[in-house]
């Protein structure tokens, strides 16, 4: 497959047409790039600021094989991408990230094999089927534990905390029969990510990790620096090297990290631009959606270093309303419909020097 830079004016095609497609799209039309927008549900945000939106499902092989003749490279904005729609658009386009990053990233068994065989710590773990094997996990793993569905899990959805194994079948109940995962209770003592990007090349970047806050499983805010010692920071940055080149990934791609008392535990990845990732739209000379876009197109890395600390903020439901009024900061506001209570609609940079 060809390495060459795609020039300005070619076209990048995006799974998924959330917040995250809509702030790749503003990123690749300042470098003079085209944006189209493949999603199944109707009017989704990043259509309104790209250059061609297709409405489709994931595996509508037609619908998908005249897309790719629209695009140039194809990425994604989700990693519950189907990979029956891989599958059909790798023949025809390059995909990057490809289809390793997803299938690891989809299942959080295989993202724990993975992250172990590699060298890397993440909590203990054991698959659940069923009643059964959730008891003999418990036993092996003991608890406090977390349940968690193997696949579709997102801000702290599909998840129960077992605290006492007699509760163990509320838990399960919970779980809907899908197949799960049982995990050992990190005792952390913070939370960070770092967001980092290689190239077509082989090239790394990393932002500085940033420390993060939740509030219900949604993340609240990320700041910048996080406050770990230097050292601790450069292991989570070399860390996330390690994770991109075992993939041979192409794009950006956030690790979250547990802060232990002994050292650092990767809770998950994600194969995409990070919501903890927003604070280097106004922290940074170039920020994580023009590294996803030079990465994909074959364009040599920007510099990634942090001229101010930063802290982000996201605006939940009706939050964004009263962000308007903000003026000391950076308010990026996502064009979504309706307001729901806990749905992301927009966040707030907040600048101060670096220090
Ligand atoms: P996740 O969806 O796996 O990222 O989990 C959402 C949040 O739940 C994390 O950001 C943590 O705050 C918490 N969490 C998840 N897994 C664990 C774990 N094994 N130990 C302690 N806290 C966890």
């Amino acid at each position: 497959m060809s390495k060459a830079p795609l020039p300005p004016g070619s076209t990048i095609g995006i799974l998924g047409g959330g917040q995250l497609g809509r702030m790749l799209s503003l990123a690749a039309a300042r470098l003079g790039l085209k944006c189209h927008i493949y999603e199944d549900a109707e009017a989704p945000p990043a259509a309104q600021v790209s250059d061609a939106f297709t409405r489709g499902a994931y595996d509508d092989r037609a619908r998908l094989a005249a897309f790719a003749k629209t695009v140039d490279v194809v990425t994604y904005e989700f990693e519950n991408v189907d990979l029956a729609a891989v599958d059909i658009l790798e023949p025809l386009v390059p995909v990057r990230p490809g289809r390793r990053a997803l299938e690891v990233s989809q299942d959080r068994i295989a993202e724990k094999d993975f992250l172990t065989h590699i060298g890397l710590r993440t909590a203990p773990y054991a698959p659940v089927d069923n009643f059964c094997t959730l008891s003999e996990s418990i036993d092996e793993i003991g608890t406090p534990a977390i349940l968690k569905t193997r696949r579709f899990g997102y801000d702290g959805k599909g998840q129960a905390r077992i605290t006492d194994a007699d509760k163990a079948g509320e838990a399960w109940e919970t779980m809907d029969a899908n197949p799960s995962v049982l995990e050992g209770f990190v005792n952390f003592d913070r939370e960070i990510s770092v967001i980092a990007t290689r190239g077509l090349d082989g090239s790394v970047v990393c932002f500085d990790p940033g420390e993060n806050e939740h509030a219900d499983g949604i993340l609240r805010t990320t700041r910048v620096p996080a406050a770990i010692p230097p050292a601790l920071a450069q292991d989570a940055v070399l860390l996330a090297g390690r994770i991109l080149n075992a993939l041979d990934y192409v794009g950006v791609l956030g690790v979250e990290l547990f802060v232990a008392p002994d050292g650092l535990v990767v809770n998950e990845i994600a194969p995409r631009v990070h919501n903890s990732g927003h604070w280097t739209q106004d922290a940074c000379l170039i920020d994580q959606f023009e590294m996803h876009i030079r990465a994909i197109c074959g364009w040599p890395l920007g510099d990634g270093s942090r001229h101010s600390d930063a802290e982000m903020t996201n605006l939940l439901g009706e939050e964004a309303n009263q962000a308007i009024s903000l003026t000391g900061a950076a308010v990026h506001l996502y064009g979504k419909g309706e307001a729901r209570p806990g749905r992301k609609m927009g966040h707030v940079n907040r600048i101060t020097p670096r220090s």
